[in-house]
């Protein structure tokens, strides 16, 4: 198979212009292909050769402009187009396509929980080749016209209005000019909530097991939609560009969701089967925000070429957290961002493979590099980019050049250079300088704060590594007792603006020296935050005392990457999760530094022989958690999301606080009694979540066997059923289950993505490592053979979730190194390995450094 290089892409595009695709898709032809039927009709500039892309199982017939061409002529996935006439043209192209289990192409499931089927499409980059017969790139944007055949009781859905026919076949509405990666097509027996908004059809749905969930929630995710639509229709001078907004939930997808226009599709986690916090229901309802703000940026105006994926993603992931924030009830999004987001960016910076937020247009050479950069930098950092830019520039000027750039470019493609002149029009300040600091290059500034005091006044010096301007908000703060509970806080006492890099002249500021002193308090701007050494006294012994939780996600962001950087100990840091964290009410906070803490410091960043005593503090400052949060009735738990009043103890605290416990546990008593009495005592009652975290758990620590977990998967024998089995028995410290769960992974080649997933997340423990240490050798050519074989999506996970990513030490590291060298290395498992290494040999250094 070829992949589609830059220059390839140039040179169709000023030879091709596209009108229509009339694809057939006939889903009655057997559970392993489905036939597929497209008339692309196209015009030729000048008289030329060229090629379209498919991936058949099997080709059967070609014709152009009804002569038969030779199927026999197909060259991996590209089908020679030879001296084509100038003007207009009609290519038919008839096949037999495969389903795929991976999540990409055509991805056909089957409901273990009542063996109902649905099949759905992800077409991104390059994979509507197996779907059917395209000029497969960004700017050649087509209206495209689908019939779908399917069993009889199956529901259509595509990217505009989908009506059935005749029983089983569905036409769908024509869509306007869009580009190949962005069409859809989900088919099954879905479940659905439909309703009106705005003069157009709404419409929700997943799988029918999953219906009593989806109905649960359908009013919390009709609502966050429709505020979004309306906000967005506020801020964004073009209407919405489809005819209808259909969000479908979708079993075993690999991302968190997918754009496509009219049809946004999701993974079905986020249909909930079991209890979540009020931050897991943010994040649903950022995602739906997320999605939405790519209808116009991304689906109406559109990227030239992958290069400008960032673009895409960075401003979706920006207007995602802002808009929630101003038209829903998730007033405090950039905390979560703050604490679950940016780390993502910040590390993915400090890696080697790095790059500019927007890469130079030859550095993505062709789709293979493209898939590369779904990254921290272009969601992560490219959005906090973005914040800081409107930071600088306001959001009103900011605001108008985004409609300049969607009139000038709607339905068209566009690319970073149209971007910022757009911006320019909009605004005096110098947006082309900005965006060369900003966006053309690596790596993150450091913000040192120097605080000086002067008697009657105080003096702010900030050391500036790095060469970016920086718009930076500073707060001041001061202790106070509370004379009612006696504790002492920190109040603010000054907040004020301050442009990086100064003039050279100190700020000089009234008063006192502050007690604390937070550089860029209001975290809009994306750097590396280092306070004076009295305010980080103050920081760290009043941490949860700080009266804004964007404030502390700022300060425990500092605390993260001074670990990572050895700068502070890690068991500083587990202390003061420990001090902090029974105090804390933001949930995204309790849940973010939490993760860090048991996933890095726990894990990784101490050596092995301090894990038992760090897992204990977990454990411990769980159970404070726990005593926190007791009291809640029945009906707390059930009450609606976001009902509670911040008094009460907070259901979704509890919940993490469980989770944490399970997952921490070094003895299997507790939590054994709690799968036995099917509770925790004091609520919650055990979910299917939690009984099979409790399960998992119990089978790490070689408390459970076989037999216990066929027991639970006959009660809960749905598809998350499946994985928690599959993750349960991967988790068992037996040479048989660790044998048995490596032949499924790298050997049998029929595990669907998620089952690998499942298998791997439960094969690696941290505490089995001498069980485990014979697959650190095995698993580099395993995986490089098992990516060359499965593609992309299993290569992600297989680098992702099945690395051996505790295996902490310079031998390991070694053979890793060893295998980037090996010619059969797939691009996706090289940067994730690459990523993968960096990390350990990260990890190898903090514990070096103390
Ligand atoms: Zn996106």
């Amino acid at each position: 198979m070829s992949v589609l290089t830059r220059n390839e892409a140039q040179t169709r595009a000023q030879l091709l212009d596209v009108h229509r695709y009339t694809v057939e898709l006939d889903l009655t032809t057997g559970e392993a292909t489905f036939d597929s039927t497209t008339a692309i009709r196209f015009t030729a500039r000048t008289a030329g050769d060229t090629f379209v892309e498919i991936k058949p199982e099997t080709l059967r017939s070609l014709s152009l402009d009804g002569q038969p061409l030779d199927p026999e002529r197909l060259d991996g996935n590209r089908y020679p187009l030879d001296r084509l006439t100038a003007g207009p043209h009609e290519l038919t192209v008839d096949a037999t396509m495969r389903y795929s289990h991976t999540g990409e192409g055509m991805h056909r499931f089957t409901d273990p929980a009542d063996g109902e089927t649905y099949v759905y499409t992800q077409l991104f980059m390059e994979d509507v080749q197996r779907v059917f017969a395209a000029f497969d790139q960004p700017d050649l944007k087509s209206v495209f016209d689908l019939t779908v055949t399917t069993p009889t009781g199956w529901t259509v859905l595509g990217n505009g209005v989908s009506t059935q026919a005749t029983e089983g076949r569905w036409n769908i509405a024509p869509t306007p000019p869009i580009s190949t990666y962005l069409v859809a097509v989900a088919a099954g027996p879905w479940h659905s909530v439909t309703t009106q908004h705005a003069g157009l059809p709404f419409g929700i749905h997943c799988r029918r097991s999953l219906a009593p969930h989806l109905d649960a929630d359908a009013d919390e995710i009709l609502d966050i939609t429709r505020a979004c639509y309306d906000r967005y229709h506020e801020k964004f001078d073009e209407p919405y560009p489809f005819d209808s907004y259909d969000q479908a939930f979708v079993p075993e997808f690999n991302a968190g969701a997918m754009e496509n226009p009219g049809l946004v599709t999701f993974r079905d986690e986020f249909i909930y089967r079991s209890a979540v916090t009020d931050t897991e229901r943010q994040t649903r309802a950022m995602v739906i925000a997320h999605e939405m703000a790519h209808m116009w940026f991304g689906d109406l105006v559109t990227l030239t070429w992958w290069d400008d994926i960032w673009l895409n993603e960075s401003f979706a992931e920006y207007m995602g957290y802002q808009t929630l924030t101003e038209a829903t009830r998730f007033t405090d999004t950039w905390t979560d961002f703050g604490v679950s987001r940016k780390g993502w960016g910040y590390d993915a910076d400090q890696r080697p493979s790095t790059h500019p937020v927007a890469p130079a247009p030859d550095a993505v050479p062709d789709t293979a590099s493209a898939l590369l950069n779904f990254d921290g930098i272009s969601y992560a950092k490219g959005a906090s980019a973005l914040r800081q830019l409107v930071a600088w520039l306001g959001e009103k000027d900011f605001l108008a050049g985004i409609n300049t750039h969607f009139s000038r470019h709607k339905f068209a493609n566009a690319t970073l250079a149209d971007f910022i002149d757009n911006l320019a029009t909009a605004t005096d300040r110098d947006v082309h300088t900005w965006a060369d600091a900003w966006l053309r290059t690596t790596g993150i500034d450091t913000l040192t704060a120097h605080v000086e005091n002067t008697g009657h006044s105080w003096n702010l010096t900030v050391d500036h590594a790095g060469n970016r301007p920086h718009r930076i908000t500073v707060g001041a703060y001061d202790h106070s007792l509370d004379t009612q509970t006696g504790t002492e806080q920190l109040i603010l006492r000054d907040r004020f603006e301050l442009d990086i890099p100064q003039d050279g002249t100190p700020t000089t500021q009234p008063g006192h020296r502050p007690d604390l002193v937070v550089l860029n308090d209001h975290d809009l701007t994306y750097a590396k935050i280092r306070l004076d050494p009295d305010s980080w006294d103050t920081a760290l012994t009043h941490l949860s005392g700080i009266p804004d939780p964007l404030t502390r996600a700022l300060v425990w962001n500092t605390a993260r990457d001074m670990v990572r950087d050895g700068e502070l100990h890690p068991t500083v840091h587990l202390t003061a999760a420990r001090t902090h964290l029974p105090h804390e009410t933001d949930l995204a906070l309790v849940q973010g530094v939490l993760g860090f803490a048991a996933g890095q410091i726990a894990d990784r960043y101490l050596p092995p022989q301090d894990r038992p005593t760090a897992l204990a503090t977990l454990t411990s400052l769980c159970r404070d958690l726990l005593r926190r949060t007791e009291g809640l009735t029945a009906k707390d738990w059930e009450q609606a999301p976001g009902t509670t009043t911040p008094s009460s103890p907070d259901p979704g605290l509890r919940l993490i606080a469980v989770r944490h416990f399970v997952d921490a546990a070094t003895q299997p008593d507790t939590i054994q009694d709690w799968l036995r009495e099917g509770t925790v005592p004091g609520g919650p009652e055990l979910d299917a979540e939690l009984r099979w975290r409790i399960l998992t758990r119990l089978a790490v620590l070689g408390a459970t066997d076989e037999t216990a977990i066929a027991h639970e998967l006959d009660k809960d024998p749905s598809a998350t059923g499946q994985e928690g089995a599959a993750r349960c028995r991967a988790a068992l410290p037996t040479t048989e289950a660790k044998a048995a769960a490596w032949q499924a992974m790298f050997t049998d080649d029929t595990l669907s993505n998620y089952l690998f997933t499942a298998t791997a997340q439960g094969f690696w423990q941290p505490g089995q490592s001498e069980l485990l240490h014979p697959y650190v050798a095995r698993y580099y050519p395993d995986a490089i053979a098992l990516a060359a074989r499965r593609g992309p999506a299993i290569a992600e996970a297989a680098g992702r979730h099945a690395f051996p990513a505790h295996a902490i030490d310079p031998d390991s590291i070694r053979l890793g190194e060893q295998a980037l060298t090996d010619p059969a290395l797939t691009p996706a498992l090289r940067r994730k390995l690459t990523d993968q290494l960096a990390d350990l040999r990260r990890a190898l250094a903090v514990r070096d450094a103390h």
